[in-house]
C-alpha cells in the first residue's frame, strides 16, 4: 500500500481529519458518533479511505482512519479493525454519484429539521444567498429539494430506498435521516466541507425562523 505515503494521499488524509476536528468543535459530531471517507487517489480509485467505527472525534487520529474496498470490507491490513455500520452509505454514494468526499453529520439542526419535515419526505428551501454555496447554484432564487429518509439500522434497505430516489434524481448533493443527521458529498474534500457547511447553515436558519413564527403566534 505504497501510496498511503505519497505526499498527495497524505494531504487528503489532512485535509479530511482538520474537517473531523472542526466539525466536533461545531457540536457537528459528539462522542463517537458521525462519520467521513475520501475516494483514494488513482489508481486506487476503487478503494476508499473511511473513520473507523468508535472513535471520540475529539481525539481522532490519522491512524484512526482505514481502508475499505468497494463493497465496504476492510482491505488486508484492517481486516481486525472493524469501520463504521454506515459505511454501505458511503460506498453506495461512491459508485452510483460523482463524489470524491462523503461526510456524515449529527448536528441538533439536522437532527430536529428532519424530524419536523420526516412526513414531507423532502425538505425544500429557498430565498438564501448561502444557496450558492451547492454546485451549480447561481441565485438565492434557486430551491434546493433534500429528501429526507426515515432512518434505520438496517443498512440494505436504506440503500435501497436512497437508490431509488436517486436514480431519478441526482441534482442534490446531500440527504437526511429522519432523527438522525445529515450525509453531504462533493467531487472534492473541499466541495463536500462547503455543501455540509451550507446546507447545516440552512436548517440553522430555518428552525430559528419556525421558532420566531411560533412566539409571534
Ligand atoms: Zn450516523
Amino acid at each position: 500500500m505504497n501510496f498511503l505515503e505519497t505526499e498527495q494521499y497524505q494531504y487528503l488524509e489532512k485535509e479530511l481529519l482538520e474537517i473531523i476536528h472542526l466539525f466536533h468543535s461545531r457540536g457537528w459530531s459528539m462522542a463517537t458518533s458521525t462519520n467521513y471517507s475520501f475516494r483514494n487517489p488513482e489508481p486506487n480509485q476503487n478503494t476508499y479511505t473511511i473513520s473507523r467505527s468508535g472513535i471520540d472525534k475529539l481525539k481522532f487520529k490519522k491512524e484512526d482512519f482505514m481502508l475499505i474496498e468497494a463493497e465496504g470490507t476492510p482491505l488486508p491490513t484492517y481486516q481486525h479493525i472493524k469501520s463504521s455500520a454506515e459505511t454501505l452509505l458511503h460506498t453506495y454514494l461512491y459508485q452510483n454519484l460523482e463524489t470524491q468526499c462523503v461526510l456524515h453529520t449529527h448536528s441538533k439542526a439536522s437532527t430536529i429539521y428532519s424530524l419536523i419535515h420526516q412526513k414531507d419526505k423532502i425538505a425544500k428551501i429557498t430565498g438564501f444567498e448561502l444557496l450558492k454555496g451547492i454546485r451549480n447554484i447561481t441565485t438565492h432564487e434557486a430551491e434546493i429539494k433534500i429528501p429526507i429518509f426515515q432512518n434505520s439500522q438496517d443498512m440494505k434497505q436504506l440503500v435501497r430506498e436512497i437508490s431509488t430516489y436517486y436514480d431519478r434524481n441526482q441534482e442534490t448533493y446531500g440527504f437526511l435521516l429522519a432523527g438522525h443527521g445529515l450525509y453531504a458529498w462533493g467531487n472534492s474534500i473541499p466541495e463536500a466541507k462547503r455543501h455540509t457547511e451550507t446546507l447545516e447553515f440552512l436548517f440553522e436558519c430555518m428552525l430559528e425562523m419556525y421558532q420566531m413564527h411560533r412566539i409571534k403566534e
